[in-house]
């Protein structure tokens, strides 16, 4: 089954005209879609809490931020791009006593509709437009004339209105320059959460610390493991990046090649796939979500607790030192 994929020509920006569209937070992808948007035609209101950064960097960027139920009261797209462990709270306070029906419920990642946490009123379809990118790019691309491929969804399928309305939203933002594919609230969901828990950050994270633990482990350097075992990991995911495995095993040594083959199965076995569709299991069923949800209700603490002590993990440290040697790389800390 191949995925439908929307481009500018399926989409009208007109259908906006008469429109408002709330943009609520002004953070990565708040930045980026009420600036696109703006640049597209659309009539755009912020809403943004006063006294942060984000608050200024609306002003500056000649929008007139209002609170989230003002925002919300004017708009008829009403779009909450506030932190995903946030959005319950606020939605039920702040926004959902503005909505009428017609009105749009946006989102940039189904968590919150999916998993119960913002039910829209009566008469209020959800939308999801989500760009496959960081707001940054969202808007770099945007301004070079291209744009960052995006996921749109709706709660009910058979609205076509609320289609119509999220191609063209997607069009204001870019997306439908890059193309834009078809889905639902659980399956964005669940691929997102199961993607960033089973390789993005969770896998490669363990992967990356495991091997460099037995390096130093066995006596080896800590700056060669880091080497090996986490600097090196950029090439070769810039080769994937690129033109896929393919391209990375074109482009690695013959020996590197034979060594994927013949080991990387029995780091990645049987058992790893199983522990896989488990992860994938408590995603679909909801436990996740209900950990999460739960664990924030709780101030978060232990969350915050293994955060402080991932940080002081070896490699971090040796990280930290050998970023600073290399002058080109964009070092950050937190
Ligand atoms: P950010 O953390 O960058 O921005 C969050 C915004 O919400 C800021 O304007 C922040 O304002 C405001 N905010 C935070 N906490 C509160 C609060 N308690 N009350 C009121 N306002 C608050 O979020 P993202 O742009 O990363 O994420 C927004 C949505 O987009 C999420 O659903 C996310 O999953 C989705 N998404 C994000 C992508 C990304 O690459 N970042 C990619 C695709 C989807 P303040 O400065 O005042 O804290
Ligand atoms: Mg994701």
């Amino acid at each position: 089954m191949t995925a439908k994929i929307y481009y500018d020509n399926d989409a009208d920006l007109a259908r906006l005209k008469d429109k408002t569209i709330a943009i609520l937070g002004y953070g990565s992808q708040g930045h980026a879609q009420a600036q696109n948007l703006r640049d597209s035609g659309c009539n755009v209101v912020v809403g943004q809490r006063p006294g942060s950064a984000n608050y200024d960097l609306a002003v500056s960027h000649g929008f007139e931020p209002v609170s989230a139920a003002e925002a919300s009261k004017q708009g008829d797209l009403v779009n909450i791009l506030l932190p995903d462990e946030v959005q319950g709270d606020i939605y039920r306070e702040h926004i959902k006593p503005h909505l009428v029906p017609g009105n749009l419920l946006m989102c940039s990642h189904g968590f919150n509709v999916h998993f119960g946490q913002v039910e829209p009123p009566e008469g209020v379809t959800c939308l999801l437009v989500a760009p496959k990118g960081p707001g940054h790019l969202v808007r770099s691309e945007f301004e070079r004339g291209g744009g960052v491929p995006s996921l749109i969804a709706l709660s009910d399928e058979t609205d076509e209105e609320a289609r119509a309305l999220g191609l063209a939203y997607s069009k204001g933002i870019g997306g439908t320059r890059g193309g834009v594919i078809e889905t639902t609230f659980a399956e964005e969901t669940e691929t997102d959460l199961f993607g960033e828990q089973a390789v993005l950050c969770g896998g490669v994270s363990e992967l990356v610390k495991a091997a460099f633990e037995t390096l130093v482990d066995a006596g080896y350097q800590p700056e060669m493991a880091y080497f090996e075992c986490m600097h090196e990991l950029k090439l070769i995911v810039d080769l994937f990046y690129q033109g896929g495995l393919g391209y990375m095993r074109y482009s690695v040594s013959n020996t590197a090649e034979y060594g994927d083959y013949t080991r990387g199965p029995r780091i990645i076995n049987d058992d790893t796939r199983a522990e896989m569709k488990k992860i994938l299991q408590e995603v679909q069923a909801g436990h996740f979500a209900r950990d999460w949800i739960l664990e924030n209700r709780a101030g978060a603490a232990s969350f915050k607790a293994t955060r402080r002590m991932q940080r002081e993990h070896p490699i971090e440290e040796v990280g930290r030192r050998l970023r600073r040697l290399m002058t080109w790389i964009d070092s950050k800390e937190v």
